[in-house]
Order: C-alpha cells, then structure tokens, then sequence
C-alpha cells in the first residue's frame, strides 16, 4: 500500500459540503484533497436540489402553457415531452458538474475517485475498484459522506412500481397515477410538479399536517392550495405495509382515524426522510461518537477525536445543501485555526420550490409561543399586489412573527409565487435582529412581489395600506 502526500485535509464526499469545504481550504493555502466514490456535486446536483429544479421548471412551464389564454397567448395544443425535460436536466447537471471540476482544478485541490475511508487519525483510504488502494496523509480529516433516501421496510425501490427520490429522478416515462408516502419538503415538491403535469396525486402522511415543520398557517394553505391543483391529501394515515399488493399497479391500505382506506395508483413514491452514510467508512476505527445514526459534533464540526471533523447531512439536523456548505467552510476555518460564528439552526432559510413556493426562516408561531416569547402575528396576501396579479398567481401570504413590545422579527414564512427567491432578506434581518419597523422603514420597490414583505411588517402595527 502506498502512502502518497500528507494533506492539511483529508475530505471524503464530494456533495456541497465536502467541495465547498476543499475550495475554502484551497482559499486559505491549505492543502486539500477530495475523495469522492461516484461524482463531484453529490446528492444536490446529481440526485437532489438541482435536477429535482429542472424538471419542477419544466412542469411549471407546461402548467402555464395550459393557462396561457389569460395572458392573451393562444396556444392551440399543449403537449408535452417527458424524454426532452428529462435531456434538459441532464444537460443542467453535467454543465455545473463540468464547473465544479473545473473549481478542483482552479484550486490545485487533488481529487481522487474511489470510497474513502478512515484508517487511523492521520490516514484515509481510497479503494478503487480494479485499480487497488492507496493511503493518503491527513493532519485532518473532513467527513462529508451524506445520505440516501430512507425506505420503508417491504416498501424498497423494485424497478417498477415502487420508487424513492433516486428513481423518480431517472424516470423515462410519467405514469398517470401516483401515491406519494410522506408529505415532508420532497414530497411536496414532487407532489406539485407531478399535479402540474398532469398525474393523478394522492399524498399520505403520518402527522396531522402536510408540511408539519412549517409554520401551521403556512401547511393550511399549501394544503389549501394543492386541493386546488387535485392533489389528494391523507394526514394522520399510517401505511399498512402488509396490505401492498402489486400486479396492474400498485395497491395498498392506510389506517386513517381507526379506519383502513384503500389506495390504488401505477406508481408510490416513498419520502420519509433520509438515512446518513456513515457505514464502512472507519468512523468505529477511532471510536467516534455517533448521535443515533448520526456522526456527533461540536460547533466547529469536531468531532470527539479532534482532527476528524463531519459535516451535512451525515451529522443530521437541518439537511440542506447550503447548511452543509455553510458547515464545510466552518469546520475548514476552525482547522486553519479560526473560529467563524457558530451556524444557528434557526437563521437558516427553508425552502420548498414547489408551485406555488414556500420559504421561511427563524421560528414558527408555535415555536416561539414554547420558547415563551409574547408574540404578536401579522398577514399581508399576494392578492393585494400589482406584481402578483401581474404573474397570474396571487395565491399565499407573507406572515411575520414578531416579539410583542419591541416588534424583533423572530420569524418569517411566506408562500406564494418567488418567495424563495425573497427570503434572504428576511434572513438579514434576523442576523441583525432588525424589527418589523426596520422592515417596514427599508423601500421596497414598485411593482415588486416583495412589497408583501413591507406590508406584512406594516401589518404587524395595523400600518399596512393595501388591505
Ligand atoms: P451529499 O450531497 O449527499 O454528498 C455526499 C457525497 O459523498 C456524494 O457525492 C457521495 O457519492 C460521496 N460519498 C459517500 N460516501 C463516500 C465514501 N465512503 N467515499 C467517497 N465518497 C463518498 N437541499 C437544498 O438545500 N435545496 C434543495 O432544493 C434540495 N432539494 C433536494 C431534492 C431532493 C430530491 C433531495 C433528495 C435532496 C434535496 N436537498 C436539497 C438536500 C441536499 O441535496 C442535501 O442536503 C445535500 O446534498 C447534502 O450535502 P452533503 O455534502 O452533506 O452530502
């Protein structure tokens, strides 16, 4: 076994966390090297965020299409390509994957294609099948293995009727039915681009709302809203896993307030979450310790051997690709011997591009009502603003959750068209613990979909002027 160089860092997983981390080191004149088993850009840009994008865009466009007469656009026929969505978001995937190659590059990061795995405090790894092993030095060590959907036991991905995230991605056809387990941020999205082109759609979820992290005004109109689109909706239904039967479709019982319901459809997606990839990877070698499945660390993204570190969704909480991103740079900066600011959960912006959007940040009403906040609540609609009707979609609210008295912006959470685009200024706020009135003070321009966002901070004082 051959030992090559010793790297400042040793970082396995090459997703958003892992590469971003390998340019900031890059950046601060460490040596970096990526391991990466499959391909740079990990679970956002070949199984996540990005393709999940395209084909949402595509099923929005034809959902326009169909609407188009209101504009003025007379569209005779529209039809759709299921095969050309599924190019285009190939095509979006392999330029941004070409790009972060070419930020490798750019920053004399070695990568190294094969699974990476620990083998003692200071060596990694890197098994490539037919082409041996090789062991790389590490001062530190960076883990940024990710995750993969999680699957209900006798529920698994078959090839045919059953399907995760991973699947439903690499359809070649759309079927004209589906039944989606799990009313979580993925589940919704799929569930509106699958409505928008046309898929009969029936969610089933295990809490008593659809969304059940979101703010609970929040989860009533999208709820609201997606009974709008046809989507059917069972919440407190549990999945009787021995009733599936499959043959001319997929047939299968929910329990639903003691009673048991039937659901048929030709496909079921199963989106309950997703499971870390912390096996095999030597994590036990040096006794790392684990929260459940999970790989624990502290704010710096130590873990307790303090050169390993781990990051993303491999140590659970918020997973999202800019979480796991903000996380890299952090652990990357401790190393170099930094401390940035801790990354505060609650600071960090949610979003579900689904159609119409949802984006939020900070705490919901329930939360900051159990934190023992004395709150005070504000709603301003899209049905009041030029912009919105202007887009042909004024559906959804902007609603702010303030602290009573000083006003403070404790929460913010929108839905409706571009929100997620809008949310980072509500995230500003926050960091700098900016009130309703501070809000309500900055300009926000005319005819703009953001002016809810003056408004709904107007709101929280009876202010407001256009409702
Ligand atoms: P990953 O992106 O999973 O990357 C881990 C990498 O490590 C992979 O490339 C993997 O091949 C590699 N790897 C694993 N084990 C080894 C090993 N032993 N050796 C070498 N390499 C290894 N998040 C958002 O913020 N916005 C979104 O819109 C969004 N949409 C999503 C849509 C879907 C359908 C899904 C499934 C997820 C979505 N996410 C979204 C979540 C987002 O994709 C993840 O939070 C993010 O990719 C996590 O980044 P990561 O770097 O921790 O892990």
């Amino acid at each position: 076994m051959e030992m090559r160089k010793i790297y400042d860092v040793v970082i396995i997983g090459g997703g958003p966390g892992g590469y971003v981390a390998a340019i900031r080191a890059s950046k601060l004149g460490l040596q970096a090297a990526l391991v990466e088993k499959a391909k740079l850009g990990g679970t956002c840009l070949h199984a996540g965020c990005i393709p999940s994008k395209a084909l949402l865009r595509s099923a929005e466009i034809y959902a326009n299409m169909k609407n188009a007469e209101q504009f003025g656009v007379v569209v005779p026929e529209v039809d759709f390509d299921f095969s050309k969505a599924q190019s285009r978001k190939e095509q979006i995937t392999e330029q941004l994957y070409k790009g972060v190659q070419h930020l490798m590059k750019k920053g004399k990061i070695d990568v190294y294609e094969g699974f990476g795995r620990i083998a003692g405090p200071r060596s990694v790894l890197v098994e490539k099948s037919g082409d041996g092993i090789l062991t790389l030095g590490a001062e530190n060590i960076l883990v940024a293995t990710g995750s993969r959907p999680r699957s209900l036991p006798g529920l698994e991905p078959d090839g045919k009727y059953v399907m995760t995230s991973d699947e439903a991605l690499q359809m070649t056809d759309l079927p004209k039915s589906i039944i989606i387990v799990g009313g979580g941020v993925i589940g919704i999205e799929w569930a509106s681009m699958f409505s928008d082109f046309g898929l009969d759609v029936t969610i089933i979820e295990y809490e008593d709302r659809i969304l059940p992290l979101e703010d609970r005004d929040i989860s009533r109109e999208m709820q609201r809203l997606l009974k709008k689109k046809k989507v059917k909706m069972i919440t407190n239904a549990k999945v009787l896993l021995e009733t599936l039967e499959k043959g001319n479709g997929i047939f299968i019982k929910a329990e639903h307030k003691g009673e048991e319901k039937s659901f048929t459809a030709e496909k079921i997606l199963v989106s309950i979450g997703r499971n870390p990839n912390t096996e095999n990877i030597g994590l036990d070698i040096l006794d790392v310790e684990m929260d459940q499945a999970f790989i624990k660390t502290n704010e710096y993204y130590q873990t307790n051997v303090p050169n390993i570190y781990a990051i993303g969704d491999v140590i659970g909480g918020l997973q999202l690709a800019h979480v796991a991103s903000h996380e890299g740079m952090i652990a990357i900066e401790h190393m170099a011997g930094n401390c940035l600011a801790r990354l505060d959960p609650i600071l960090v912006p949610k979003c579900i591009y689904s159609n119409p959007e949802v984006a939020s940040v900070g705490l919901t009403e329930e939360q900051a009502k159990k934190e023992g906040f004395f709150i005070k609540t504000s709603k301003f609609s899209f049905r009041a603003i030029g912009k919105a009707l202007v887009f042909g979609n004024s559906d959804g609210f902007v609603k702010f959750v303030v602290e009573e008295g000083s006003s403070q912006v404790l929460g913010v959470h929108m839905v409706g068209p571009n929100v997620t685009e809008m949310i980072s200024g509500a995230g500003l706020a926050q960091v700098f613990n900016l009130t309703a009135m501070d809000i309500a003070e900055t300009i926000h321009p005319h005819p703009t979909l953001s002016e809810a966002i003056g408004e709904a901070a107007l709101a929280v004082t009876g202010m407001e002027i256009h409702m």
